[in-house]
């Protein structure tokens, strides 16, 4: 079986804790590899090279930085399919699915080696006579990135390309679920010639997270996962004095008015509930059918959630594979149970789903509830699971209360034919990122990501040019030469004359 480690100072080890977990094939529903779990003497040699590494690295020039990038890009592209495999091993989502987020990393990348492009500061001649002034972003230091499992390419992607292109150096520790993908990136940084220690990876859980967040070295933090553990990671790292930003989970509405082009809908919802087994962020999992949408809807989303094709995301024709573990499985299977006792009526059960040759796979068959109300369990709760549930509303204000009302504030979409309906939707809405007509609203490498409420603890969306403020700060600088005759000492507040 393959043994995953650490990657640190550009060495690959297996680290000193003795401690291992198995990685799961969830397709097979059996051990793959077996990664290795950091204790604090891991971080501790991780940070200390990524600190080593940092002052020569945000000397580098910002072009000097971006070529390494470019190079790494190139990698990247040819290394899309390796990727993308390791994904689907570890992970279990479809090959198609994989390669889409692969490409969407890549375009964090294409976004970072235009970073020398925003490090640019702002300059104004004569600000008093004799004095110039001019500000300027710089890096902060050692930052860390802790992931998920749900996009084990894509969101460690969205951290480190733009933390390294602003000169900073970096310390990932990847979710145990899936930690391959990580080594691959160092690997080929390595290859793009970036330096030893300007990119690093412990593997591990817990210890290896609270490690970083306690230690003195670390500057800054981005964190991604569920919104217990964001907030977890928020309080104790700004409780420490780091610059955090943790964007936790997520409950997606996807609001169909009775104008809506219906197959549109309907094609919107199948494959944004259902896509990577519902195991995305930004996944509708709850229609809201305003008025006499919703018996159509229904009745389209039961025949093409029943007629999905489950399997083992490695091979061809398939829409959907299995959820990440065994206990992610029983949950759901636990959820939809739920559903079904406090009175949602069950029109898709998806719970004990066999597929052929995959006995052992953690699967479940799409889900789907109809007449779902707010206090369901089904409702409350993050499912993160193909399970997608029809809420009856009679107007758009009452989708629009129900949206603002929910915990999380990920992403929303809205569809119609209306374009008064569709702007008041968008103004009114209490959600970081809205489709309209679009189900799931992921924004682009130059724009930012980023939820609201409790999806996102902190400031800063990440990527794009909020990802850019978020790894450097500010410095603002005056400047007078000798050459200008001194006033004499001021003791007032200077004004101009
Ligand atoms: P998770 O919170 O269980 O794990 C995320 C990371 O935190 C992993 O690296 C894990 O090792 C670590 N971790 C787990 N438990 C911890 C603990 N008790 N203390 C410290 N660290 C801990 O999340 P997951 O199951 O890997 O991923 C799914 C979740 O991530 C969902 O809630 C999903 O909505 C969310 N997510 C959010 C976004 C977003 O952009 N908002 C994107 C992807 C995933």
């Amino acid at each position: 079986m393959d043994t995953i480690g650490h990657y640190i100072d550009g060495k690959e080890r297996d680290g000193s804790s003795g401690r291992w977990t198995d990685v799961y094939n969830p397709a097979l529903g059996a051990p793959c590899a077996r990664v290795a779990l950091a204790d604090g003497a891991d971080v501790d040699a991780a940070v200390a090279a990524a600190a080593a590494a940092f002052p020569a690295w945000a000397a580098t020039p910002p072009l000097a930085r971006a070529r390494v990038l470019f190079q790494y890009l190139q990698l990247c592209q040819q290394h899309t399919d390796a990727f993308a495999e390791l994904v689907v091993r570890e992970h279990g989502k479809t090959l198609a699915d994989a390669r889409g987020e692969v490409a969407r990393g890549i375009e964090v990348v294409e976004f970072a080696v235009g970073i020398p492009q925003l490090l640019k500061g702002e300059f104004t001649d004569q600000i008093a006579r004799g004095i110039d002034a001019w500000s300027m972003r710089q890096p902060l230091g050692v930052v860390a990135g802790i992931t998920p499992f749900n996009f084990p390419v894509m969101v460690p992607m969205w951290m480190f390309p733009v933390a390294i292109a602003c000169g900073n150096t970096f310390v990932l520790k990847p979710s145990e679920r899936d930690p391959s993908p990580a080594l691959l990136h160092a690997r080929l940084l390595r290859e793009a010639g970036l330096p030893d220690g300007v990119f690093n990876v412990v593997q591990g859980d817990k210890a290896a997270v609270d490690a970083l967040l306690d230690h003195p070295d670390v500057a800054a933090l981005s964190f991604v996962g569920s919104t217990p553990i964001a907030e977890y990671v928020h309080a104790r790292g700004t409780a420490g004095g780091k610059r955090v930003q943790a964007l936790g989970g997520a409950k997606n509405h996807m609001v169909v008015m009775p104008d809506a082009d219906m197959e549109m809908a309907v094609d919107a919802l199948v494959g944004a509930a259902f896509g990577s087994a519902g195991e995305r962020c930004m996944a509708i999992s709850v229609a809201v059918a305003v008025g006499d949408a919703a018996d159509a809807l229904v009745a389209q989303l039961a025949a093409r959630t029943a007629a999905l094709r489950i399997g083992d995301g490695a091979c061809e024709g398939v829409d959907m594979g299995p959820v990440v573990t065994k206990a992610a499985q029983q949950r759901i299977e636990k959820l939809i149970g739920e559903g079904v006792e406090q009175g949602a009526t069950l029109v898709v059960d998806g719970r004990g789903y066999r597929v052929p040759g995959r006995e052992d796979g953690f699967f479940v068959g799409g889900t789907l509830f109809d007449h779902v109300h707010p206090e369901m369990s089904i409702y409350r709760e993050e499912i993160f699971g193909p399970v997608l549930c029809v809420v009856r509303l009679p107007d758009v204000g009452s989708a629009l209360e129900l949206i603002n009302r929910n915990e999380y504030g990920n992403g929303v979409a809205v569809f119609t034919r209306d374009g008064g309906t569709a702007r008041e939707f968008v103004r009114q809405v209490e959600v970081g990122m809205v489709g309209v007509n679009v189900p799931l609203p992921v924004p682009m490498a130059f724009n930012s990501f980023g939820g609201w409420k409790r999806s996102l603890f902190g400031d800063h969306h990440a990527y794009g040019p909020e990802g850019v403020r978020f790894y450097t700060r500010h410095k603002a600088v005056m400047q007078r030469w000798p050459n200008t005759a001194s006033a004499g000492a001021e003791f007032a507040f200077p004004q101009m004359k």
